[in-house]
């Protein structure tokens, strides 16, 4: 089991929630790394850092997470959700900019199914979208924190 900073980019890995070490996800297919640009100015916005020993912290808020963006609710094995406590507007530019900045409106706080843990990411709206159509997990964007899981390969 590694964090992040010690995964092979090549290597297929499962992350797993590092506080009971349920499988979240899967490492492939790859997908597009997302940063908050700026980092909305909350405390609320802070998620679970895995150190090197593969311990877990708080990310300090002025750190810029970084967030793959998993295009579905159903590309994860198990994940749960709880809401945030006040409104969090996030625009989430790519790391290679050939995809526009997307402006979003945070829904729900993602956590480990299992264990109920977090925040190891986010589900947010666009803005501007369709106020009558009832808002499902199926509408929202996931993005998962990098380095909020421990990797198992
Ligand atoms: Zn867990």
């Amino acid at each position: 089991m590694s964090s992040l900073a010690q995964t092979d980019k090549q290597s297929k890995y499962t992350l797993r929630c590092p506080f009971c070490r349920s499988k979240v996800i899967s490492s492939q297919p790859p997908r597009p790394i997302y940063t908050a640009q700026p980092p909305p100015d909350r405390a609320e916005f802070s998620f679970v850092n895995v150190t090197e020993s593969l311990g877990v912290e708080s990310s300090a808020p002025d750190q810029p997470v970084q967030f793959y963006l998993v295009g579905s609710m159903w590309d994860f094995d198990n994940i749960g959700v709880s809401r945030p406590s006040s409104t969090i507007n996030v625009e989430m530019s790519p790391i290679e900019p050939e995809t526009q900045t997307l402006s979003l409106e945070l829904a729900r706080f993602l956590t480990c199914a299992d264990c109920d843990k977090g925040p190891l990411g986010f589900a947010a709206q666009q803005h501007n979208t369709d106020t009558t159509q009832p808002q499902t997990g199926e509408t929202l964007t996931y993005f998962l924190a990098t380095n909020s899981c421990i990797y198992d390969n």
